[in-house]
């Protein structure tokens, strides 16, 4: 019996985790569920799935938290904090981790993930941004098996492991044959659009993704493309490509259809893709039953159904100039992703808040990553302290920016 933990329990692709685990009874368990504040809604989770452990972070959350699994009759243990948290997911009560809190509020978790040596389903993109090679290390050295639940990145994972590749090995670079890994973008709900029509887009059309259900600030990252500059980075730890001198092996292309999911190119002209309905419980299911394949719940693809049509087209670093920052921040290497991220996260959700324009997101992060330069990070501390500065500078900078 598998015994999964899903962190993120309230979100987007908590819900979808639960789904696919809640269809195999007989094989997976959810037996920690963890969330940020949300507790009423998770103690609503821990009706339907009965877990052993439910984790809150808010302190303020936690009595709720108690008596709500009290009133409900369950014997559900409650806890609160990262430090809980870190304890149960290192523990006995899981062998799998679903890695879905939102932001750098997740690497902690994630990290004890890695080191414990877990199966680790890893949708939480912005700790790998943070701390990519420290997670990927520890991963290794603690034997855990990275699945990337991140559609662009399963795809690549499924097309690896068609040639025998073990892509849950994070010791493994990516083989000598491998020529490119393409990334599929949807473009999101702004695509076409040019640059100064985007100066007054509102929050509802922002994250009113044409393509995807997802939670609000990856939705807001997809229509500044920085998701995709996210995912470029992603990418470049999980699989050993791309940054300094290997930008060829990295590309973004346009697919709005969002059912190519990425492509990987191979030195003899091969292009292998993984195609599918854009649900993210078709990844989870990968992650889940790996290496079996499980019913997800997700229909099979009928591509007359869907238009009978795959278009592509190269993004427009013009429009969406967040890519670019991201491609940037790659190369400049050490401190820079965990700039990007943390100023990323503040102006994202400041746009949010709708205290600054669609616009000032890349400004502000544009801002930052000049005014911090690059430093040399070879602990964990250096990029705590990275994350600290950026999102001090950003905060500081978003009053310069307003409505714009
Ligand atoms: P969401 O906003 O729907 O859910 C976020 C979850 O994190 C919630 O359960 C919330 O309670 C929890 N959370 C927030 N702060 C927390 C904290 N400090 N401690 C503990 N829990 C906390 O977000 P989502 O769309 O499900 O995305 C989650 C992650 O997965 C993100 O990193 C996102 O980039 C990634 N991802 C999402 C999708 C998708 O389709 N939604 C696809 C690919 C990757
Ligand atoms: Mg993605």
């Amino acid at each position: 019996m598998g015994r999964i933990a899903v962190l993120g329990a309230t979100g987007s692709i908590g819900a979808s985790a639960l789904d696919v685990i809640a269809r195999h009874p007989d094989r997976l368990r959810a037996t920690v569920l963890a969330a940020g504040r949300q507790v009423d809604a998770l103690v609503e989770l821990c009706r339907q799935h009965r877990p052993a452990h439910a984790v809150i972070a808010d302190p303020a959350g936690f009595a709720a938290l108690r008596e709500g699994l009290r009133d409900a009759g369950l014997d559900t243990h409650a806890h609160c904090g990262d430090e809980a948290l870190v304890a149960l997911v290192e523990g006995d009560a899981c062998d799998t981790v679903v890695a879905a809190i939102v932001g750098a509020a997740g690497l902690p978790s994630t990290l004890a993930a890695a080191r414990a040596g877990k199966r680790l389903l890893l949708a939480n993109k912005e700790s790998l941004v943070l701390a990519g090679e420290l997670l990927m290390a520890a991963a290794h050295e603690g034997g855990a098996t990275i699945v990337p639940i991140d559609s662009e990145h399963n795809a690549i994972f499924q097309c690896l492991c068609s040639l025998g590749e073990q892509p849950g090995d994070p010791s493994r670079r990516a083989p000598a044959g491998v020529a490119r890994i393409v990334l599929t973008a949807s473009g999101g709900p702004f695509r076409g659009r040019s640059r100064a029509s985007l100066a007054d887009v509102t929050v509802e059309q922002a994250v009113a993704h044409p393509k995807w259900s997802m939670g609000p600030k990856i939705s807001v990252d997809s229509a500044t493309l920085m998701n995709k500059g996210l995912e470029v980075i992603e990418a470049h730890h999980l699989f050993g490509v791309g940054g300094r001198g290997d930008e060829h092996r990295i590309g973004v292309l346009v697919h709005p259809q969002s059912l190519v999911h990425s492509l990987v190119q191979f030195a003899d002209g091969s292009t292998l893709a993984q195609l599918g309905l854009p649900d993210m419980r078709t990844a989870l299911a990968v992650g889940l039953g790996w290496p079996e394949r499980l019913d997800s719940g997700v229909g099979m693809l009928d591509l007359l159904a869907e238009g009978g049509r795959l278009d592509f087209e190269p993004p427009d670093l013009e429009a969406f100039p967040c890519l670019r920052l991201a491609f940037d921040a790659l190369d400049a290497g050490g401190t820079a992703p965990a700039t990007l991220n943390a100023a990323n996260e503040v102006a994202v959700s400041a746009f949010l808040q709708r205290r600054i324009g669609f616009l000032s997101i890349p400004a502000v992060v544009e801002d930052t990553l000049a005014a911090l330069p690059a430093a040399p990070a070879a602990s964990l501390a250096q990029l705590h302290e990275a994350d600290r500065q950026a999102r001090r500078h950003a905060t500081q900078a978003l009053a310069g920016y307003g409505q714009q």
